[in-house]
């Protein structure tokens, strides 16, 4: 807990985060998605048989989706409805599951906003 509360911090901060380092191309990651706005990737350490993280190129203060403002209305839909082309793309067809984690308490770990992309298992309810 000490140690999301000092990732929360340095993200305030505006620290760049691995995901800066995908986006270089720095480290490596596969990508199953791109446009001039959003990317989306495979999850390093997956939680079902598809897990993608998708993510905006552009993290214009979105850390985190608590410091949503006004301008980023417009690609906060853009993410959502990449969501669903990925979904399709990956014939996730009887469903998935979106997951934004938030700040500590939601367990987010990684301080440039992502969205997960869950699915090809039966997914359970409530989440942990
Ligand atoms: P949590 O780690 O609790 O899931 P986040 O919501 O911040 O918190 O998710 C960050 C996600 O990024 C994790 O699912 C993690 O596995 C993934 N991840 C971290 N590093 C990489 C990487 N190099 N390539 C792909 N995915 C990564």
């Amino acid at each position: 807990r000490a140690a999301a509360q000092n990732l929360a911090k340095q993200a305030d901060a505006g620290v760049p985060t691995i995901f800066d380092k995908i986006l270089s191309k720095e480290i490596p990651a596969t990508v199953v998605y791109e446009d001039d706005k959003v990317l989306a990737f495979r999850d390093i350490n997956p939680q079902a048989p598809t897990h993608i993280v998708i993510i905006p190129k552009n993290r214009d203060g979105l850390t985190q989706l608590s410091k949503a403002e006004e301008r980023h209305k417009d690609i906060l839909g853009h993410l959502m409805y990449t969501a669903t082309l990925v979904a399709k793309q990956l014939g996730l067809d009887d469903g998935f599951r979106l997951v934004i984690n938030d700040g500590v308490k939601g367990c987010q770990s990684v301080y440039h906003l992502h969205l997960h992309l869950l699915g090809g298992r039966q997914m359970k309810w409530p989440p942990g």
